[in-house]
């Protein structure tokens, strides 16, 4: 059940929506802005109706500051209100409101709109998860990988770690057991390896059997032992399906920030020149340099 957070400081009010909408929805409940304002950055609620006229803290002002906070300002707001003025309709959509609703409502017309937000609330939803991550494994995808490594090579330089893997002789499997069976390596693998990350760590799918890290880390040799640790781990992995027992390894590339590199494309090739190394050298192995 999606759950919605009525917000107005007249006890009759809120009786009329809890009795209209509670059947279909949660309903909670704040008398007056501040507690709002809490109410919604705890509960996470999935619309808000606002009212406009109340005493402390007008609905415009309650809208402002849910706006404003990053943990609240995705969250749909309906301004329901006596106020008929265009002035303070304008305001009310200026000031980020989704919708709005003059009181006395039409009890229909409500519940429609209601529905049509929660709507397109799970809609904008969706669409930013298939935009951010991979639907197969649950991780970052390449662009948001990319975007996310981007945003700590500005912030976070010192001791500033690439990691590329690269899954060896993946088109074996695939070739030997078909491609569902790779997709459940793939699945694996990926688990195998979120579950052990180092603390902060960018972690996403950039190719098909391919995984890029971004991390920090105390220093090159702790880290080198690290992924040798994950490395031997997926080696010790094996998959019984369909009568096979099916193993894998892993290929690793690493390469530390230093100030040469200007880029996070930068370190991130470096890794994988690592990466090309550990592959050409026999695979199912981890190569470090700075
Ligand atoms: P190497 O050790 O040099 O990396 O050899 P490789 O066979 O792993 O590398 P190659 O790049 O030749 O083949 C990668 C294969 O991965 C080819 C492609 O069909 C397969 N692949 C890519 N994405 C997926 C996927 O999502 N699922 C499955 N099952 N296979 C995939
Ligand atoms: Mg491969
Ligand atoms: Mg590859």
């Amino acid at each position: 059940m999606e759950t919605i957070l009525v917000v107005d400081d007249t006890n009759i009010n809120i009786k009329i929506l809890v009795e209209l909408l509670g059947d279909k929805y949660d309903i909670i409940v704040a008398i007056g802005g501040e507690s709002a304002i809490n109410i919604a950055s705890s509960e996470q609620p999935d619309l808000i109706l606002l009212d406009i006229m109340m005493p402390v803290m007008d609905g415009f002002e309650v809208c402002r500051r849910l706006k404003q906070n990053p943990k609240t300002n995705d969250i749909p707001i309906i301004f329901l209100t006596a106020k008929t003025d265009e002035d303070s309709i304008e305001r009310a959509y200026e000031m980020g409101g989704s919708d709005y609703i003059l009181k006395p409502f039409k009890p229909k017309e409500l519940m429609a709109r209601v529905k049509t937000h929660l709507k397109i609330q799970n809609l904008i939803k969706n669409l930013e998860y298939l935009s951010s991550y991979d639907t197969m494994t649950g991780i970052l995808n390449r662009r948001k990988f990319f975007e996310l490594a981007q945003n700590k090579f500005e912030k976070e330089k010192e001791n500033l770690f690439a990691i590329m893997i690269d899954i060896d002789k993946f088109k074996g499997i695939n070739d030997k057991f078909g491609h569902h069976v790779g997709d459940i390596v793939i699945k694996t693998i990926t688990t195998c390896i979120e579950d052990i990350l180092p603390k902060n760590s960018i972690f996403g799918r950039i190719g098909g059997e391919e995984f890029a890290i971004i991390c920090n880390f105390e220093n090159e040799t702790n880290l080198f032992n690290y992924f040798e640790k994950i490395r031997n781990l997926i080696k010790e992995q094996s998959l019984n399906i369909e009568n096979n027992t099916i193993k894998f390894t892993i290929s690793i590339g690493i390469a530390q920030y230093n100030n040469t590199f200007l880029t996070i494309d930068d370190l991130l090739k470096r890794a994988d020149k690592m990466l090309y190394k550990a592959k050409e050298t026999g695979r199912d192995k981890t190569i470090l340099r700075k």
